[in-house]
Parts: structure tokens; C-alpha cells; sequence
């Protein structure tokens, strides 16, 4: 199903929660919805449920207004943080409870049911009830129970919040793998901007009530609208005011009128920096002069902090490479820097 949203705004009393929101979502694709806590992020979901109403603005399914229709009759699927599992029921009744309701022949129940355990790896639970089972089987329980019917559309909130960080990354790929298999439009509500960017085909970023910027995870990851965009997505090193450096590449564009720009944010991922052994007789060429400060083994890679007397920066290095320890001299080149107005965007 495609969704479009328009002019959507919500009021609880006198608070303005949801202001003027826009965005549509193509058929098929899995769209995470992040951004900071109370930035508005189920308050969207529970407006597309139907769960809640849009103070003002419309929601349209496949074209078709759908802004007050009611919760039944919008053909979606929900998974919640907390195993919302029919707790007296077993497996198989769970997964079936939508078909029933929908009145579908018992063999029909039966295969659909049959089919949709297999795909979860869940086959041979059919009997057990969801206290016997793990937090990640109950969830792929839940997406069983949410998919049997063959929603138009998956509104997920925080389904693996609950779960431990391990068996949550691989949950990650298993959606992936899920979506692309059902071809179910899906929206995505996550705090966690390491899963959104894993598995979206784009991101929707709410703050303060407002999209702050959508895209897919490579835009949002290197072409942030904001400085607030580029540190919520992601790590960097913030510098709120400019300092020249000899192993900044683009030092003119942060000139006007001949003057640096003063009032300025300027982000540098942590991977745009090469750290190379210092070298006294290319020092021009080959970065600014810096010394370790902190290393420390992150498992894929080491974690290095730099001061280079005008700013304290922190950089990541292969494994595979020269491994510094604190006190070493080194030089850094940096790649690729993002600069921000204070009020405005310059992104270079
Ligand atoms: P979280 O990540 O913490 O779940 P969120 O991004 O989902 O946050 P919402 O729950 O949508 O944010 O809340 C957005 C804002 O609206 C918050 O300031 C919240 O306090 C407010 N809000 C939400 N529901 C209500 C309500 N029923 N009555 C009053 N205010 C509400």
C-alpha cells in the first residue's frame, strides 16, 4: 500500500505535538521512524493505526482518504515492544486469531498458519504458549500473528526494544529478509539509529514534532539537512567553532569575505580521518600534527584519540593496521567535513 501524508497536525490541549508533518511511503518499502524521545514518533504511528486522530491534515492509502477510518477496516498489521501474545492462548492459536476472526476456512487457517511457523523457524511450537518461549521466538510470534491476515500495512513499534543485543541484531536482517519476502509496505519505529539504518529503505527523522529530514540511510548518513541530523545518525566530532588546520582539504570554503566564518558547527566522522605515523619532513602534505591520547580495542576496529593542541578528536583504525599507543606522534589528514550555519546549512 501506498501512503501519503498531508498537512498532518496533532494536539493534545494546548500542546502542539505534531506540527505540519508530510511524507509518503512507496509500496514494499520498510521506512524507519526515529528521531529523540517525545520527538513524535508514535503519535505518527497511532494516527495511521487509527488508534488516534489527526487534530487537522489527511492520511491517504493507495490514493484513498483514510484519515478517519476506523482501526479494522485499514487492513494493517501492529507489533509492539512488549509481546502483546494472547497470553492464554498457544502458538498456533495466536498466529490464527486474525484469520478467525476474519472468518477463513479451517484448512485455510491451518496451512496459513503451518506456513508462516515454518518461515519464523518456529515449526513444532505450535502447541506451546509464549511463556515457554524466548523473547525473540514470542516476537517472530507476533509477526506471524501481524502477517496472517495480509495487512496492507506493518506499523512495527520498538518490536525488538526487549531484546537482548545479540539475538536483536540478527532479528534485524531476519525483518529484512521478512519484508522483502511479503512485500508489505512498513513503517518502523525504532530508537535505535544503528537498526534503522540497517534495515530502512529510507528514514524518517521527527524532532520537536517535525520531519527534520527523509531519505535513505546513505543520504541521511552523508548528506545530514542539519547538524542535528549528522549527531543523531551516527558518530562525530563536533566543533562548534572553526579552527584552521593544516589537514582540513577544503580551508577556503569556510572563508567569506576573507574572514573565517566564526559562527559555525563543523562535523567529522570519525572515519574521515587517517591517522598516518608522524613525519616531520612531509608535514605539509601529509596532515596535521596530532598525539595519541586513548586507544582502546572496539572488536572490528581500535578507537584513537588525538589531540592536536587546537582539538581533541576521536578516529577509528582497521585492525588490520599499524596499532598506536598513547603518547605516539601522528599525523592526521582529514577526508570529508560537513559545516553548518548555526541557522542555515552549508554543507561541504
Ligand atoms: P518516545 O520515543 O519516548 O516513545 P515519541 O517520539 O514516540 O517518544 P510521542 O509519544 O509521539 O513521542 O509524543 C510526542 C509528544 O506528545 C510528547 O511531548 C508527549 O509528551 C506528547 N503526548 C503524546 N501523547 C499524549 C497524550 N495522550 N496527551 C498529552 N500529550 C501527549
Amino acid at each position: 500500500m501506498h501512503i501519503e501524508v498531508k498537512n498532518l497536525n496533532k494536539h493534545f490541549g494546548s500542546f502542539h505535538a505534531i506540527k505540519d508533518v508530510n511524507f509518503s511511503i512507496t509500496k514494499g518499502h520498510l521506512v524507519g521512524l526515529i528521531g529523540p524521545s517525545g520527538g513524535g514518533k508514535t503519535s505518527i504511528l497511532r494516527m495511521l493505526s487509527g488508534l488516534e486522530s489527526p487534530t487537522t491534515g489527511d492520511i491517504y492509502f493507495d490514493g484513498k482518504l483514510a484519515t478517519h477510518l476506523p482501526v479494522q477496516d485499514r487492513g494493517i498489521g501492529f507489533v509492539f515492544q512488549s509481546y502483546a501474545l494472547f497470553k492464554h492462548m498457544t502458538v498456533f492459536d495466536n498466529v490464527a486469531y486474525g484469520l478467525k476472526v476474519l472468518k477463513k476456512p479451517k484448512d485455510f487457517i491451518h496451512d496459513r498458519v503451518t506456513y508462516l511457523l515454518n518461515l519464523m523457524g518456529l515449526a513444532g511450537n505450535e502447541r506451546k504458549y509464549p511463556h515457554q518461549l524466548s523473547g525473540g521466538q514470542r516476537q517472530r510470534v507476533a509477526f506471524a500473528r501481524a502477517l496472517a491476515p495480509e495487512p496492507q500495512l506493518l506499523l512495527l513499534d520498538e518490536p525488538f526494544a526487549a531484546i537482548d543485543a545479540k539475538i536483536r541484531k540478527e532479528l534485524r536482517l531476519w525483518l529484512r529478509n521478512l519484508i522483502d519476502e511479503f512485500k508489505v509496505t512498513t513503517l518502523f519505529v525504532t530508537h535505535d539509529q544503528d537498526e534503522a539504518i540497517e534495515v530502512a529503505d529510507e528514514i524518517i527523522l521527527v524532532q520537536g514534532g517535525k520531519i527534520e529530514q527523509q531519505g535513505s540511510p546513505w543520504e541521511i548518513y552523508t548528506q545530514p539537512a542539519s547538524s542535528f541530523v549528522a549527531s543523531f545518525i551516527g558518530e562525530s566530532n563536533v566543533i562548534s567553532q572553526y579552527t584552521p588546520l593544516i589537514g582540513f582539504p577544503y580551508l577556503d570554503e569556510i572563508q567569506q569575505d576573507g574572514k573565517w566564518l566564526q559562527d559555525v558547527n563543523v562535523l567529522i566522522r570519525p572515519e574521515s580521518i587517517e591517522v598516518r605515523p608522524h613525519d616531520v619532513s612531509h608535514l605539509a602534505t601529509a596532515g596535521e600534527k596530532g598525539k595519541v591520547t586513548h586507544v582502546h580495542f572496539r572488536g572490528d576496529s581500535w578507537y584513537l584519540e588525538i589531540d592536536t593542541g587546537a582539538l581533541k578528536l576521536f578516529a577509528y583504525q582497521s585492525v588490520k593496521e599499524k596499532i598506536y599507543q598513547p603518547g605516539d606522534e601522528v599525523n592526521i589528514l582529514i577526508n570529508h567535513i560537513s559545516v553548518f550555519t548555526k541557522t542555515e546549512n552549508i554543507v561541504i
